[in-house]
């Protein structure tokens, strides 16, 4: 097993089980389950590994993976073991990506859904997986053409149901070409993937990503995979990250977020607990940083999620913390400056009708930014007596400036410059 080193630790690597990451409170072991699914009791068998082998700290990532955190460095090998041998480890190993697709946590069982998106993300993956080369961010988003449009999650790669038989492949710059039937789309997505492994500029590692092509590029790439453009699909309302939701067989769904994207153990156990007690028949994890609670009836969909929201997650599609992105921070975490959960808190609050409107505010620790990768409309940088406020950009952009939680919060008042500046920046975005 190879453990992290400075060099797989660079900027751009991507921690899993095998590779767990350094942080401020241990290592960080991230898990991702064959299809993102979970049993109830596999969830109470996590929350015990997250106790017995790291600080009892467990997060959900925005690509629907779980992260325990504060792992050992002895206990790592008896986690990994203890992991593969309850069959929840599913990622490659090497350089490249550790999973490449995501789908929506109802795939496969969203009433509405145009093909079968579990099995065709599978089926992407499987073909896709090896191919050598890819950067290890490099990511596939496949969507079944149902209500839960993953729209907004960045991907390199698109493969969305337009039809019951119709595949369409999107690609950075809004190109989209196609429509294939479903049964040849893994095959090519597997050749657009390694006809960019391929090229010169990504061999030499100065191009990671597809968006970093240009459109001509992007068009000569698909045409040797044989496919043609198209018109862009329709484009469909934003899905409610959390609430109750119809599948196809008359069963229900409860989507309920993390506050923040995170949990204790024993909250976690809670909630095996109460998906034991409805009879939820499988768990499966959410980009929305929480988890879908699958295959109940409507009455007791309705009566879990009011224990859900006892147990503090997130319901209300207008919660203020669903959009806002913090770490561990203090005291969790030895290089956080700040308490950032309580700040965040805070500070929800303070921004609550611009987060409605689609602010997105991200509150670190420190500059590894394990919260969030890339820009948010306002980020957060904790350092010493106070925040360094970026805007428009991640914790390794320029300040505007350096303020003590109360100044800050002064100054997100209506009225008060931070505030305008975001406003108008909000504005523009409409
Ligand atoms: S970003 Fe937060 S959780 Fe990550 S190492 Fe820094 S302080 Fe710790």
């Amino acid at each position: 097993m190879s453990l992290p080193t400075p060099e797989t630790m660079r900027r751009g690597w991507c921690p899993g089980t095998l590779r767990p990451m350094q942080t401020g409170d241990g290592w960080l072991v991230r898990l991702h389950p064959p299809r993102g699914t979970l049993a109830p009791a596999q969830l109470a068998f996590v929350s015990e590994l997250a106790t017995r082998h790291g600080n009892g700290q467990i997060e959900i990532s925005s690509r629907g993976n779980l992260q325990l955190r504060g792992v050992r460095e002895a206990s790592h090998p008896v986690l990994v073991a203890e992991l593969l041998e309850a069959g929840l480890v599913d990622e490659a190993t090497g350089d490249g990506p550790h999973r490449l697709v995501l789908a929506s946590p109802l795939a496969g069982r969203e009433a509405g859904e145009l093909l079968d998106a579990a099995a065709l993300a599978a089926a992407v993956e499987s073909a896709g997986r090896h191919i050598a080369g890819l950067p290890a961010k490099f990511s596939i988003v496949v969507d079944g053409g149902g209500t839960r449009a993953l729209d907004g999650f960045a991907a390199d790669l698109r493969l969305r149901a337009v039809a019951a038989d119709s595949v369409a492949f999107g690609l950075p710059g809004g190109l989209w070409f196609g429509p294939v039937d479903p049964t040849s789309a893994p095959a090519i997505a597997a050749m657009l993937l390694a006809g960019f492994a391929a090229e010169e500029r990504v061999r030499r590692g100065e191009v990671r990503r597809m968006r970093e092509l240009d459109d001509k590029a992007l068009v000569v790439l698909s045409v040797a995979c044989g496919l043609s453009a198209m018109s862009t699909p329709a484009i469909r309302p934003s899905p409610s990250p959390v609430g109750i939701a119809a599948e196809r067989n008359g069963r229900f769904a409860v989507l309920a977020a993390l506050p923040f994207g995170r949990s204790d153990a024993a909250g976690l156990a809670r909630l095996s607990e109460l998906a034991e007690r409805f009879a939820v028949e499988e768990i499966r994890l959410s980009p929305w940083r929480g988890l879908g609670f699958c295959g109940i009836s409507k009455p007791a969909a309705v009566k879990l999620a009011a224990a859900l929201v006892k147990e503090g997650l997130v319901l209300s599609p207008r919660d203020p913390r669903l959009p806002v992105s913090a770490c561990a921070g203090a005291p969790a975490c030895d290089r956080a400056a700040a308490p950032t959960l309580a700040d965040a808190e805070t500070l929800s609050e303070a921004l609550a009708p611009l987060l409605a409107g689609g602010l997105t505010l991200h509150v670190s620790g420190c500059t590894k930014s394990c919260a969030r990768q890339g820009a948010a409309d306002l980020t957060l940088l904790a350092g010493e007596a106070g925040y360094d406020v970026i805007l428009a950009g991640g914790t390794r952009d320029k300040p505007i400036a350096h303020l003590t939680l109360a100044e800050l919060v002064r100054r997100l008042e209506p009225g008060q410059d931070i505030r305008a500046r975001l406003e108008t920046a909000a504005r523009h975005r409409e």
